[in-house]
This record gives structure tokens, C-alpha cells and sequence, in this order.
């Protein structure tokens, strides 16, 4: 007889160091699910996966509802009641079923929680009983709690920055339920290991996190594990609970225990090269573009604002610091502004005008900047597809959008621009990056597999901001001790491999 399997979907990055709230009005909301895989089924987003791999085995497959939203402010809880209200009901209407597989990004808040996807694993744990299997796909960068591993089964994680892997990752998470079935049920083993780092400073394409991830893989490919997740827990989260986590899963337990262990020593070493090497101060970048001949845009990176790392977008700091050379460099930057768009289509296209920019919904970190006779090029809706490769094809929204130019400087300004770090962003509005001598880009790290290819550099800039770099920096009030890089630590701070379930 074929499995039935439940599968809904909730995914918010959230940044305790947003000032705002994320509500209704920042969530895609599709009640049925099969809509989702048919209009994104090309993107190869978490859920196809999960959908292709058990839809090819047979079994029988039940969506619910799917709620996704741009990284951000931690979200009002009555939006996460909506999503605990409509699965519980539906979950109650299924007799006879089997597993339960839901795609989560695993670092969300609320305004009552700081573990709104274990406390949701939990409600559902509570009410499908503890026969039925659960399996959960994260990103990379969850902070995967032990109420987590009490309630799931399973729990998949991307294993690439820039995450190449949505659609992959959801085939693991499928993958477990049917094995469970086939095989009997694998062990998973947790680890956690207190360290935070800057998500700009690392990646899994090369360097040191890299070969940690190819070792975890290696022990995959031998047949030894079954899966493997080593979660670096996105660092702006105050929480009292915020760490990096290794996972491993398969059916030898001490095999899966030991590996575990290993690799959160591993982790662990690596604490000090993951908060990545000093950042470039502005004007550095600056001169920098100005020495350069390569024919390619030199990358101002202002992470710190970063809007996918749940910033605003608002600073304009670093136009300040440009403003100088407005006849010099030709460059494109971003602030999410919606009194100066306001003040760009009042004016219209061609027109001239002053206009303050920035600081405008964080105002504690980031001050207003003056820009006087700037000319309106562009009105647009803000809507766009992105270039990718991580979220190719899929359509974006920045909100009303202009383009502003003062000199040679192209400042983009929106109401909610979010995908800055996508190729696509700024030729939405005519600006082609590659043409630039200078480009800011607020985004973490997965913009790199789109810009690496046309910029002649990639500039770490020393910004501040929500998604500030230096961590140490910011105002934690609730996170643990020790913690990495607050703290320095020793290997007995790691919490050592334990199976949950
Ligand atoms: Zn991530």
C-alpha cells in the first residue's frame, strides 16, 4: 500500500537586530501547495524536490499550506498561528498517515519565540503522535535546536554557501522517509558547538569549510553515513539558544556518533577562520576602484545591510563616503527609501531634485545622507527575475521602485528591495553592474556565484548595520556563554553527539 505523506512549507530568515516586525503583508501565502509546484517547479525550490522524489516512488502526496518570506524582522506571531492553525486542521482531517515532510529555514523568530520551527515540529509532533515519521529540510544557516531533533525525525540541511542546493536538499529530506520505510529507522546524531560567525566570511566553495564539508561528503560516498548537515546558525539572533550544529545520520550508531564528534572538533577549529579576515574600510574599496584597469566593476560588499541577512537596506553610508567622486567612478548602490521614491515620482522622469536618503526604518544605525540635484532616470514597480544561479528565474519584488543618478552614481531607490545581490537587480532599471567601476551590493555571500564571474574584486566593507559583521559589536543581551567569537572556548564547551529520538 502507498505512504501518504503530508508536506507544507514555512521560511523566514529573521534578524533580532531588525527594529521592525514582519506581518501578513511580507509572506507569499498558497493554501494549496500544488499551485507552488507548478509555477516554481523550474527554480528547483526545496519542495519540488521532496514532491519529485516521493511522487516517483508512488507515494501518496499531500500538500498544505506554503508560507515563504524574505529574510527579515522577527515575524508576528499571529502569522505563526495562522500556519500552526491551518496544518493542525489539516492534519487532523488524514487518517492513516505516515510521515510528515516539511521544508523550513530554520533561524526564525517571533515576536513570543526564539525557536518558532522547534516549537512548531513540537505542536505537530504533539499531533500526528510519535509512529508517524517527520523529516525537516533547513538551510544551512538554521539554528537547529535540540526541541528540533526531540520532534523530528530527520532533519536535512544544505550543505552549500552560496546555496546551490534548494531542490537537493529536499530530495534528503524525502530520501529519509523513504529509507525509513525500506530500511528501518537511522540514527541521527547532534552535536553543538558554541560558535557564531559572520555569514560574509565563509563559504563552502573553498577554504577551510569547504574541506570540512568534503570530509563529511567522503564519509557519505563510503556508505559509512547516510546524510550529513554542518549548520553555521545565522548570527543575528539573540537568542538564549544560538549555536552551530553538526547532524549526522545512519543506521551504524557508534559509526554515527563517532563522526559526530569528529566533526564538531572539526567545527571547532575552524572557529577563528570562519569569522573570516579583516574587513576593508571604505575608502579603501574607493581607491581601490580607482586604481583599477581591468575593465571589470570592483565589489563593495555592505553585508552589514544586507536585506536576505534581514537588514533594511536603508543605510546610506556608503553613498556618503561616494558622493566625492561622483564625477570619477561610475557606480551602482541601493537604499530602500519609500519617502524618496515618493519624492522621485512626484517629480518624474528627467526631473531634478534633492533628495535625503537613508536611515529611514533603522534609525539607529545608519544616518540620513543628503544628495542634491539628482536627476530621476527610471520609475519601475521593482518587480524583476533573477539572474541567479541561486533563485534563477524566479520573480523578485522590491517594492515602487526609481533610479536616481548624481553624477556617475546610480542610486536604486525602493521601497523594500530585498534581492540586491542578484545580477538582476540593477539591470532591472538599466544599470548594467558589469559596466561599472564600482558596485555596493548589500548581500552576505550567495551573491558571489552570480558577481565573482564579472567583477575584478570582492570587497568585505567594514558597514555597519543590523547584519553587522563584527558581532561583538552589536547589542546581544540574551545569547549563551561561552560563545565563540565573544568568549574564547575549549573543547569541553562543545555539547558532545547525542541521539534524540
Ligand atoms: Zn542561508
Amino acid at each position: 500500500m502507498s505512504k501518504k505523506v503530508f508536506f507544507c512549507r514555512l521560511s523566514q530568515e529573521s534578524n533580532s537586530f531588525n527594529p521592525d516586525f514582519a506581518d501578513f503583508s511580507s509572506f507569499q501565502i498558497i493554501s494549496n501547495g500544488v499551485d507552488v509546484l507548478s509555477e516554481d517547479g523550474k527554480a528547483g525550490i526545496t519542495v519540488n524536490g521532496i514532491y519529485k522524489t516521493l511522487n516517483d516512488k508512488g507515494y501518496e502526496l499531500i500538500p498544505d499550506v506554503f508560507m515563504q518570506a524574505d529574510s527579515g524582522a522577527p515575524i508576528k506571531n499571529q502569522v505563526i498561528n495562522y500556519f500552526v492553525d491551518e496544518t493542525l486542521s489539516k492534519l487532523k482531517t488524514i487518517s492513516d498517515l505516515d510521515a510528515v515532510c516539511i521544508s523550513m529555514h530554520g533561524a526564525t523568530l517571533s515576536d513570543v519565540s526564539d525557536d518558532v520551527c522547534g516549537d512548531i515540529l513540537e505542536l505537530i509532533r504533539n499531533q500526528v503522535g510519535e509512529k508517524v515519521v517527520i523529516s525537516v529540510s533547513f538551510d544551512l544557516h538554521a539554528n537547529v535546536t535540540e526541541k528540533t531533533l526531540k520532534n523530528a525525525d530527520y532533519v536535512s540541511g544544505y550543505q552549500t554557501y552560496p546555496h546551490l542546493d534548494l531542490y537537493e536538499v529536499g530530495v534528503r529530506a524525502a530520501q529519509r522517509i523513504i529509507d525509513h520505510f525500506e530500511n528501518g529507522k537511522a540514527f541521527v546524531a547532534r552535536a553543538e558547538i558554541p560558535v557564531i560567525a559572520p555569514a560574509h566570511a565563509y563559504t563552502t566553495s573553498t577554504g577551510e569549510l569547504k574541506k570540512l564539508m568534503d570530509k563529511a561528503k567522503a564519509y557519505k560516498d563510503s556508505g559509512k553515513i547516510l546524510d550529513y548537515s554542518i549548520f553555521q546558525a545565522q548570527p543575528w539572533i539573540d537568542a538564549k539558544q544560538i549555536f552551530a550544529t553538526v547532524i549526522i545520520t545512519g543506521y551504524d550508531k557508534q559509526t554515527v556518533l563517532d563522526i559526530t564528534n569528529e566533526l564538531a572538533i572539526d567545527e571547532f577549529n575552524l572557529r577563528k577562520n570562519l569569522q573570516g579576515s579583516p574587513l576593508i574600510s571604505i575608502n579603501e574599496v574607493i581607491k581601490k576602484a580607482l586604481k583599477n584597469k581591468t575593465g571589470k566593476p570592483v565589489v563593495l560588499c555592505d553585508s552589514a545591510d544586507s536585506p536576505n541577512a534581514g537588514a533594511n537596506g536603508d543605510s546610506a553610508t556608503v553613498l556618503e563616503y561616494l558622493l566625492p567622486y561622483q564625477d570619477k567612478l561610475k557606480c551602482a548602490l541601493a537604499v530602500v527609501d519609500k519617502s524618496a521614491v515618493d519624492k522621485a515620482y512626484e517629480l518624474g522622469v528627467g526631473n531634478v531634485g534633492d533628495f535625503v536618503l537613508g536611515g529611514s526604518i533603522a534609525k539607529n544605525l545608519s544616518k540620513p545622507v543628503t544628495v542634491k540635484n539628482a536627476t530621476v532616470k527610471v520609475l519601475s514597480d521593482g518587480d524583476f527575475y533573477a539572474y541567479g544561479p541561486q533563485e534563477r528565474g524566479q520573480l523578485k519584488k522590491n517594492g515602487k521602485s526609481a533610479l536616481i543618478a548624481v553624477g556617475k552614481i546610480y542610486i536604486h531607490i525602493s521601497y523594500a528591495a530585498k534581492t540586491i545581490g542578484d545580477k538582476g537587480f540593477f539591470r532591472s532599471v538599466g544599470v548594467e553592474p558589469e559596466l561599472m567601476d564600482l558596485v555596493c551590493v548589500k548581500a552576505c555571500t550567495s551573491f558571489r556565484a552570480g558577481y565573482e564571474p564579472i567583477s575584478s574584486e570582492i570587497c568585505n566593507a567594514q558597514t555597519t548595520g543590523a547584519a553587522g559583521t563584527d558581532l561583538t559589536l552589536l547589542p546581544f543581551e540574551k545569547r549563551p556563554k561561552p560563545l565563540f567569537p565573544f568568549e574564547e572556548i575549549s573543547l569541553s564547551d562543545i555539547k558532545q553527539a547525542k541521539i534524540y529520538r
